[in-house]
């Protein structure tokens, strides 16, 4: 499924349960940094070594898995806050390759290589 379609489907999803009124940058912002919580939780006091051992166990892997779906859902619900107080359009998988080449020229990778990260 297409960032454009999931989106689609999150906005109806929130729209038919009337949580668009509570859906603003603030709040979702708040709840994207509750959902980061809750997956750092999972790695709290972890070493390497034990989180490798940790993520073997399908329970452990599951529920890391349930948090990145959360940050996902409310990052697209983000951006279906700022196109309906905007009016205007946002395409995910635009905005994702952009950062991507962005990313690209800042982080050339002869230069990354020869620094060692
Ligand atoms: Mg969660």
């Amino acid at each position: 499924m297409e960032g454009q379609d999931i989106k689609k489907r999150l906005l109806d999803f929130v729209t038919q349960r009337d949580w668009v009124r509570y859906h603003n940058p603030k709040d979702l912002t708040l709840a994207i940094f509750i959902e980061m919580a809750e997956l750092a939780e999972h790695f709290l006091w972890k070493s390497n070594d034990s989180i490798e051992e940790y993520l073997g166990h399908e329970q452990n892997m599951n529920g890391i898995l349930e948090e990145i779906a959360d940050i996902l859902i409310y990052s697209l619900n983000m951006i279906n806050a700022i196109e309906r107080i905007s009016g205007k359009s946002i395409d995910v998988r635009k905005i994702i390759e952009d950062k991507i080449l962005k990313n690209s020229k800042k982080y050339p990778v002869d230069e990354c290589r020869k620094k060692g990260f």
